[in-house]
């Protein structure tokens, strides 16, 4: 039996960043993921400067060999209904793609490494956790995504009782005709908005690749929606009329939406095994990298000792950086009076601006953590 400090299921952002931060601070730390690297991850791509900030991550190094496409304005509106464009002087924001950003975090975190390897069998013996009989670590963190089995062990009833978002995308590269018939700038994303405000299509150009998608609550009408998010596109000229029509979805949780149990004894869930996507843009990187590092903090200061009461600080820490774990009914806006409002405030460029931009979707308003 391999034994470490800290055993980490899931490679993604939230687990290789959780992997960084331990390493740095000396730990033995495995980290094991059912895929191999470079895999890809359905997703936009589109990262915050405070990703960039917590991640310290060297964009001129990163950019050498792999996409960042800065980010400097959005066209925004209703799907059917008037467009704004949105200019900032400098980048807001950047483009990546999960295949080349996740792969390089997780080389670079200076774990050992476990891939193509699903977590099968997860038990505790005398105070080891012991992964597939093969690993034994006395700290645990899920990092496995939204069907993360480590959340399944902690009791969460993975896709029947939780309020998820589901998304369908495509990522694909474009050909030079494709390329030629593409409006969507690199440097200004797409977003347009589902009617009932509980949802939002995105078109997103990432260098030679385009990425299109579209976000709901709920998966009604997702498949419907998403056709005619793409008719719109087409019909104001924004994409090529001969896309891939593969879409890959996937469901994950908004922080505010979701009761997961996020600690016990020696274990703590991080990224979308926590359920922490942001609430109105559905970002989930940030929250992923930064509850990854949470973690990690909570876990050195606890000098070893991870019975429950001392990893409780890990749910205080995510509390006052994104708020209760669930957010009281009642307080949202009536569907029709939703419908009215959405028209009117997408297009004012103040609203759109300063809230729907600068407060939702770039968290401007919240510093990077130090
Ligand atoms: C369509 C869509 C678009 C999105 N766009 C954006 C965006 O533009 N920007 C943004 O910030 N967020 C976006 N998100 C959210 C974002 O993708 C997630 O919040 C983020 O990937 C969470 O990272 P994570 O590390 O927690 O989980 P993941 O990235 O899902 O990584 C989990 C890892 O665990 C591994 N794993 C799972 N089960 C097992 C198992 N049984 N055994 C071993 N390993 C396992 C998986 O292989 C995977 O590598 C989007 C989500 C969707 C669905």
């Amino acid at each position: 039996m391999e034994t470490c400090d800290a055993l980490i299921v899931g490679g993604g952002p939230a687990g290789s960043s959780c992997a960084w931060k331990l390493r740095q601070h000396g730990m033995a730390v495995t980290v094991l993921d059912k895929a191999t690297f470079p895999r890809d991850k359905v997703c936009a791509g589109w990262i915050t400067p405070a990703v960039v900030q917590a991640l310290q991550l060297d964009t001129e190094a990163y950019a050498r060999e792999r996409v960042l496409q800065p980010i400097t304005a959005f066209r925004t509106g209703l799907i059917h209904g008037r467009e704004l464009e949105t200019r900032y002087p400098a980048a807001v924001s950047f483009g990546i793609r999960r295949c080349e950003f996740d792969d390089y975090l997780l080389q670079r975190s200076g774990a050992r490494l476990l891939l193509a390897q699903t977590l099968k069998t997860l038990e505790k013996r005398d105070g080891l956790w012991i992964v597939n009989e093969a690993v034994a670590a006395p700290l645990l963190i899920g990092a496995g995504g939204h069907f993360c089995p480590v959340a399944r062990f902690l009791g969460a009833k993975l896709g029947a009782g939780e309020g998820a978002v589901t998304a369908k995308e495509i990522e694909f590269e474009m050909n030079p005709q494709q390329r030629a018939d593409c409006r969507v700038r690199g440097d200004a994303p797409e977003l347009y908005f589902c009617r009932d405000l509980k949802g939002y299509g995105w078109c997103f150009r990432k260098g030679d690749y385009l990425n299109i998608g579209l976000g709901r609550e709920g998966n009604q009408g997702l498949a419907e929606q998403l056709v005619d998010f793409c008719d719109f596109l087409r019909q104001r000229g924004r994409i090529p009329g001969n896309i891939p029509d593969k879409f890959h979805g996937h469901a994950y949780l908004l922080r505010g939406y979701s009761g997961r149990k996020l600690a016990d004894d020696g274990v703590l869930l991080v990224g979308d095994a926590a359920g922490l996507a942001y609430a109105q843009s559905g970002e989930g990187i940030r929250p992923a990298v930064e509850s990854g590092l949470i973690a990690a903090a909570v876990a050195v200061e606890t000098g070893g000792d991870y019975r429950y009461q001392r990893l409780q600080a890990y749910r205080e820490r995510l509390r006052a950086r994104f708020g209760p774990e669930l957010t009281p009914a009642g307080g949202m806006v009536a569907g029709f009076l939703r419908d009215i409002l959405a028209g009117a405030l997408l297009g004012s460029r103040w609203y759109t601006r300063h809230v729907v931009l600068d407060r939702w979707f770039l968290h401007a308003h919240q510093p990077g953590l130090q």
